[in-house]
């Protein structure tokens, strides 16, 4: 993956203790929404480097990347500590597949994530394809505290844009939340529970699914849809499930 060029930081959000979002300028080639590219810091004269997923659309003035502060971690402990006015290196392509042009047609399209990996899905419904593209698109996210669910304004505002086209069902693991499941997202599929609360039934010849994030939520919830007759999408044989792991 192609060249490095220097970013500068705008902003550097703290959500909270480890969740933030550092907010960039930097003169990037054009990408698509729902792609990754890589930060890098030098670090002990070694450049450490990073994929990192898109927030913004493509359209934007600035890049943003939503991020975690992982304990022990190399790179992100140090892009937390970032303040505005500081440089980083950032490569110009950005990369993946995981863009509506890589989805088959469908009626409704749902969006799983863990954690952080809510940002391409952002990405990817601030543009226009997606609401033009699907009847309805649910956006599922699972956190563990009530707290890490970031960019609530930002989905406020997609809620009431896209009204009668967006469903969006947040899970919270590790304490009570009234608007939100609790329990994993899994469980929640296994018991057909999610279909029952966003009232849209799974079903092959009418959904497509993007899965992005913890590699666990991923592979268990890619299982429970291969029993339920859904395939992976591939480019020589599209099916219906596309994932993203981020670790
Ligand atoms: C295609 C792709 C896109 C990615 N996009 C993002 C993104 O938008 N935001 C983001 O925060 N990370 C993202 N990641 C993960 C990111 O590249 C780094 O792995 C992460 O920031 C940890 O780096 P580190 O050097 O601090 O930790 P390392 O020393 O490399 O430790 C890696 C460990 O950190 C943990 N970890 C990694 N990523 C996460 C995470 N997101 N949430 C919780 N635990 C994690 C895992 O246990 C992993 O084994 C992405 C990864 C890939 C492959």
């Amino acid at each position: 993956m192609g060249t490095w060029i220097k970013a500068e930081v705008i902003e550097n959000r703290h959500w909270n203790r480890d969740l933030f979002s550092l907010i960039l300028k930097a003169d990037i080639a054009p990408f698509l929404a729902g792609q990754f590219t890589k930060l890098g810091l030098e670090i002990d004269g070694k450049l450490i480097q990073r994929a990192y997923s898109y927030v913004n659309p493509p359209d934007s003035k600035y890049q943003e990347i939503y991020a975690t502060r992982v304990a022990d971690g190399l790179l992100s402990p140090r892009l937390h500590a970032l303040e505005a006015g500081d440089n980083l290196m950032i490569t110009k392509e950005a990369n993946g597949f995981f863009t509506l042009n890589e989805i088959p047609q469908s009626e409704h399209l749902w969006m799983i994530s863990t954690g952080t990996a809510i940002g391409p899905f952002l990405s990817i419904l601030h543009q226009n394809e997606v609401w033009q593209r699907f009847r309805k698109v649910v956006l599922v996210h699972g956190v563990r505290f009530s707290a890490d669910l970031s960019y609530q304004a930002e989905i406020n505002i997609l809620k009431s844009k896209h009204k009668d086209q967006i469903i969006v069902q947040p899970f919270v693991t590790q304490e009570p939340n009234i608007e939100a499941l609790s329990g994993r997202i899994t469980h929640a599929l296994k018991d057909g529970m999610l279909e029952r609360i966003v009232a849209l039934p799974l079903a092959p010849e009418r959904s497509q699914i993007m899965l992005c994030g913890n590699p666990h939520m991923v592979k268990d919830v890619r299982h429970l849809l291969i029993q339920k007759g859904f395939e992976k999408n591939l480019r020589r044989k599209p099916g219906h499930i596309t994932t993203e792991q981020y670790w």
